[in-house]
């Protein structure tokens, strides 16, 4: 990004865990440092109150609104397995009509350049580990999100479409499991670590067990919001391709659910009785995704170690708890 013209850059899903971070990260670093907000450039962080995305016409007045020359892309429906399991239609048809929406008005609008966020869930189910950025065609993902799974596939379809057809820089980002601060906290329809906070914190509160689902044996990349949140915004300003690159930790970082539930355990001071249930699911046991392109294209990138992370979050989710998304 050049920094005489005025940049403005807007993120869709900018109220999310993944938006809140760069929001918090554009803030708080220095200004015009690596991460920093840069002279020159607005910053917008969408809400779906705002716009619904899944609507051609509301996304086209928040481009007239904004005038976005560069896009961050977060909005999605997200959810849970279960979610994803029982709505795979839902899931399919309303990211397919968000992301048609904003990739049409970005190239409608001549917005620079775009980038939209997939998921490791794109990957097929049945491939060579680790997973690299050139093995998401491969074959079908997992039947269990497919739906969700083939609308985030379709972008990086649609990325190649648009620059060979119109020469548009439109990019994506796949990053593997995220936590952090603003995350959803959801007893029943969050990721891992959320959820198990809650929990926890509920045990120590209600004086009665942690209770884990599954063996704790499946190992996981975690991947901190702020360090995603500085990753994408190198990817905005430094990364000049159309092809996705994964945006993690190291495959020597991952860690099993037992470690992140003793990391919990610790974080959150809970001194009562704490166990696995291991009549409920594993799920897979270790999907690892490698990040050299990363590594290879960045330099030098310092992730924050996991139990500082963690720590950070506690606090958050303590100090935020009747706002929190719970
Ligand atoms: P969140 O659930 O925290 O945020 C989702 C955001 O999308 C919210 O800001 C929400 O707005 C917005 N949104 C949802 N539906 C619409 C709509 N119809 N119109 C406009 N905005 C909408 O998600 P994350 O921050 O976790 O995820 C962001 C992206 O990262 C998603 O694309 C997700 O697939 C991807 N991802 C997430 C991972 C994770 O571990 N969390 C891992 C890999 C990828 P509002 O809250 O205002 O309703």
């Amino acid at each position: 990004m050049s920094s005489t013209s005025k940049h403005v850059i807007l993120v869709t899903g900018g109220t999310g865990l993944i938006g809140s971070a760069i929001k918090h990260v554009i803030e708080t670093e220095a200004p015009n440092s690596r991460f920093g907000k840069h002279d020159g450039e607005e910053w917008i962080f969408a809400r779906s109150s705002e716009g619904d995305l899944r609507d051609p016409v509301a996304t086209r007045e928040l481009f007239a609104k904004y005038k976005p020359t560069h896009v961050i892309h977060l909005a999605a429906l997200v959810g849970g397995l279960f979610k994803n399991m029982k709505y795979k239609l839902t899931f399919l048809r309303e990211n397919t009509l968000i992301n048609d929406n904003i990739l049409h008005t970005s190239y409608e609008t001549h917005v620079v350049k775009l980038i939209s966020c997939l998921s490791t869930c794109v990957f097929p189910d049945k491939v060579e580990y680790p997973l690299d950025e050139n093995k998401i065609h491969l074959g079908p993902p997992h039947e269990s999100n497919f739906g969700y799974a083939h609308a985030k596939r379709m972008v990086d379809v649609s990325n190649h479409a648009y620059h060979e057809e119109f020469g548009c820089n439109f990019t994506s980002a796949i990053p593997t499991n995220v936590f952090g601060p603003a995350d959803n906290f959801d007893l029943e329809d969050s990721h891992v670590i959320p959820g198990l906070i809650h929990k926890c914190y509920l045990a120590k509160k209600n004086g009665t067990p942690f209770v884990v689902s599954g063996t704790g044996k499946p190992l996981r990349q975690f991947i901190y919001s702020y360090d995603l949140a500085k990753l994408f915004i190198w990817q905005l300003r430094e990364y000049n391709e159309i092809e996705p690159i994964i945006l993690s930790v190291g495959e020597n970082e991952e860690i099993s659910i037992k470690e992140v539930a003793d990391s919990i355990v610790k974080a959150v001071g809970f001194q009562g009785d704490y166990k696995f249930d291991t009549s409920r699911s594993d799920g897979q046991f270790r999907k690892p995704a490698s990040n050299a392109k990363l590594l290879r294209l960045i330099g030098n990138f310092e992730f924050t170690p996991f139990d500082k992370a963690l720590d950070e979050t506690v606090k958050w989710f303590l100090d935020n708890y009747h706002n929190a998304r719970t």
